[in-house]
């Protein structure tokens, strides 16, 4: 069966120049890159060269680029090191949306004594910047904010936050895993101080991330052991991993103008499409200001993961929430701390496009949604009860 893949905010596929690029470092170029020998400098030489890569796609220096395990690893090396890198300040600003790679570390650091304040957002799911405001203060000593939400797709003001952050001399942490790829940066000319992306979900491999060090930025290393990454990040590189995502950046930075066209024209009309033969659907989340590959759609009386059942009947691949959520009932955080309604919250489906999708998938998929929503709906012992 072929399959329709629209679940890129989960994972993206590994595109094949990045993948012939990365195999003969699993073969014929094994070196290490901290070797003396010439087998092992070459490798170096592609390590520091995918680092320049990076660099260019986020308007930074290479110097500024450190490699890590994934995003996961850089927003928790982020939180953790501002903390564990000065004594004085212990109040962490972040938002009740971040991706709990976020989220996860700052309640840890709570329990440690931290003053953790988690911002709200609207039914749009647009961050309190009043709250926000309110709250920044010569207490602060990390925000914490993500680029843009993996449900929803919903962008933040993070250049004004990171302006106000400054203001009162505290670290600003960007979570960019969403955004890298899909939105031009430029961060020699940001106040960003640090940011997490992830290989695989600009079509990099699993397994690779990088967090964006502004210089002077004060972090204490996460994983202690050998001097590899100028002693802030122990552990042999991930060598083929960090040379792939040099390419898939290269690629991104190539072809993101285009391409967010292309991808974002054909979510709409899978969109529009949707909301028109579905009665009782609408979209999560700043339909003005939000990511162009990302649809999040609420069907009211039914559950997503029904529908993802049947969806993936035909193939086709969607998530209900985000996917590190699934696997349980819990209706997403992100739409709870919106206010959406638990029974349009549970009906959520989240459709992730990327450049490999094309206008035939899209019309298979608005071919066959339309009857599996009428279906369930007619199963439904919700349905005309509310
Ligand atoms: N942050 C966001 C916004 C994400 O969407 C994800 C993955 O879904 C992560 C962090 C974690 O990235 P990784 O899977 O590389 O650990």
């Amino acid at each position: 069966m072929d399959v329709v893949y629209f679940d890129n905010n989960a994972t993206t596929k590994v595109s094949e120049e990045v993948f012939s690029e990365m195999k003969p470092y699993f073969s014929e170029l094994y070196g290490n890159p901290s070797s003396i020998h010439t087998f092992g400098g070459e490798v170096s030489h592609k390590v520091q060269e995918a680092r320049q890569r990076i660099a260019d796609l986020l308007g930074c220096e290479a110097s500024e680029i450190l490699f890590t395990g994934c995003g996961t690893e850089s927003d928790n090396m982020a939180i953790d090191g501002v903390l564990a890198s000065q004594a004085k300040r212990r109040k962490i600003i972040t938002s009740r949306v971040e991706h709990p790679a976020v989220l996860q570390v700052c309640r840890e650091l709570e329990k440690h004594g931290c003053h953790l304040v988690e911002i709200g957002v609207d039914r749009k799911g647009r961050l309190d910047m009043e709250q926000l405001e309110e709250e920044l203060d010569e207490e602060t000593a990390i925000v914490s904010i993500m680029y843009a939400n993996n449900e929803t797709g919903v962008i933040f003001p993070v250049e004004r936050i990171a302006e106000l952050t400054r203001k009162v001399g505290a670290v600003f942490h960007t979570d960019g895993v969403q955004a890298v790829g899909k939105i031009p940066l430029n961060l020699r000319e940001s106040k960003i101080d640090l940011l997490s992306l992830s290989g695989h979900k600009l079509h990099a491999a699993k397994g690779v991330g990088v967090l964006y060090i502004r210089k002077g930025t004060r972090l204490k290393p996460f994983i202690l052991g050998g001097h590899q990454e100028g002693g802030r990040r122990a552990g042999t590189e991930n060598v083929a991993g960090i040379i792939g995502l040099g390419k898939a950046a290269e690629l991104a930075k190539e072809k993101m103008e285009d391409e967010n066209a292309r991808v974002r024209g054909l979510r709409d009309k899978l969109e529009k499409a949707i909301l028109g033969s579905c009665p009782d659907s609408w979209v999560n989340g700043d339909v003005e200001n939000r990511l162009g590959n990302t649809s999040n759609i609420s069907f009211e009386y039914i559950e997503g993961e029904a529908i993802l059942l049947m969806l993936d009947k035909y193939g086709i691949c969607a998530s209900s929430g985000s996917a590190c959520a699934s696997g349980s009932l819990e209706p997403s955080h992100v739409l709870r701390a919106m206010g959406i309604p638990f029974t349009a919250a549970h009906g959520s489906i989240r459709f992730s496009l990327s450049r490999y999708n094309t206008e035939q998938e899209v019309d298979f998929t608005i071919e066959k949604l339309p009857g599996i929503v009428k279906k369930l709906r007619e199963l439904s012992p919700f349905v005309g009860k509310k």
